[in-house]
């Protein structure tokens, strides 16, 4: 714990120095060829996703400077395109914006303020989502949440009442027990111990009782099939993020290839623009995928895959394990210049890993 909040200090710190001396400009000459990948999931618009989670958004001012920052230094890529030139030996710092999920703010809100900040962005679609209308059970729960006027302690006692499910009820029933039921803790049960079709089958059920309909809020809130190509068409990467948004590791090697490979099948049958080239993994954590999904992503035709863990991509990167930075409100402008800038790379070489 101290070790991890010395870290803290010393990267805040490592990046104030150069940001306001101007130090980032000679890292940025020194440090190998690099692409920095921001990642997040919504720009704010509150038509679409005023009541999903805050974590999830970003306002529109912040990420207009975050990005204006960023690309008044740096050169702005897609992830394919930046991937292609470091291996092409051509980028030397680039900077790419990705947007996880397919969310319609991602075409609502997002061309503008790639215009008017010049940044690339690529968004990595489930293609459950986009093409049936289903949403993942995560959204079943933030509406039990926000607009079914459930606490999550509620939402655990009405999984234990519906669902055949012993592993995930006994762990919220420890929960409950030890008064730990929260919302952060409860949709942990729900993402790693439940079993997925009781969880589908009983958060839709507690919803529909509420009043509420997944398929309308799917509707509100992801892309449908000719708005991603309307995003596309206006410049946006479009990639593949799995048919329905499983953690991978959880899942034999057959439904992970199910979920990699036919997600890519999905999109590139139905999308104007064909297969897409680039990756991410569903939460993304070093837990949350595995070998099997690496190499199903290889086997899939994706030429690499993004993850949720902190760093920058150089030529050597391993593909199919590359590292974004994750953006919220709270991102630090000077911590991501000089991420971008390379900056930690020079320590790493030194053998100081900052970022992790
Ligand atoms: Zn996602």
């Amino acid at each position: 714990m101290i070790k991890h909040r010395l870290k803290g200090l010393l990267r805040d710190a490592w990046a104030l120095g150069l940001y306001h001396t101007g130090l980032w400009r000679v890292a940025d000459r020194l440090a190998p060829r690099r692409l920095l990948v921001l990642a997040g999931h919504c720009v704010e618009d509150p038509a679409v996703n005023g009541d999903l989670p805050a974590d999830m958004r970003i306002s529109r001012s912040r990420l207009t400077q975050l990005l204006g920052a960023l690309t008044s230094r740096f050169e702005a890529v897609t992830v394919d395109e930046g991937w292609q030139a470091l291996q092409a030996g051509s980028g030397r710092s680039m900077v790419a914006l990705s947007m996880d999920d397919g969310y319609r703010d991602n075409l609502t809100v997002l061309p503008a303020v790639l215009e008017e900040t010049g940044a690339r962005a690529t968004v990595y679609l489930e293609s459950r989502a986009l093409l049936e209308r289903r949403p993942n059970w995560s959204h079943g729960y933030f509406w039990l949440l926000a607009e079914g006027g459930l606490r999550p302690v509620e939402v655990a006692r009405a999984y234990m009442a519906h669902a055949d499910d012993e592993d995930a009820c006994v762990r919220l029933e420890q929960l409950l027990l030890e008064e730990r039921a929260s919302a952060y803790q409860v949709k942990r049960v729900l993402k790693y111990q439940a079993r997925r079709e009781e969880r589908d089958r009983v958060l839709g059920q507690l919803v529909e009782e509420r009043g509420g309909d997944l398929q309308a809020l799917c509707e509100r809130i992801h892309l449908t099939l000719a708005e991603a190509d309307e995003a596309a068409a206006a410049g946006l990467e479009l990639g593949g993020h799995t048919r329905t948004h499983e953690v991978l590791s959880t899942l034999e090697a057959e439904e992970q290839a199910a979920e990699i490979e036919g997600g890519r099948e999905d999109l590139a049958r139905s999308l104007a623009g064909g297969a897409p080239t680039t990756f991410a993994y569903p939460f993304g954590r070093r837990w949350d995928f595995d070998g099997a999904s690496e190499e199903a992503a290889r086997r899939a035709g994706y030429c690499l895959a993004v993850t949720t863990h902190a760093g920058v991509v150089t030529a050597d990167s391993p593909a199919y394990r590359l590292p974004r930075l994750m953006i919220d409100e709270d991102t630090s402008i000077p911590q991501a210049v000089v991420q971008a800038a390379g900056g930690y790379l020079l320590l790493e070489r030194l053998g100081l890993h900052l970022l992790e």
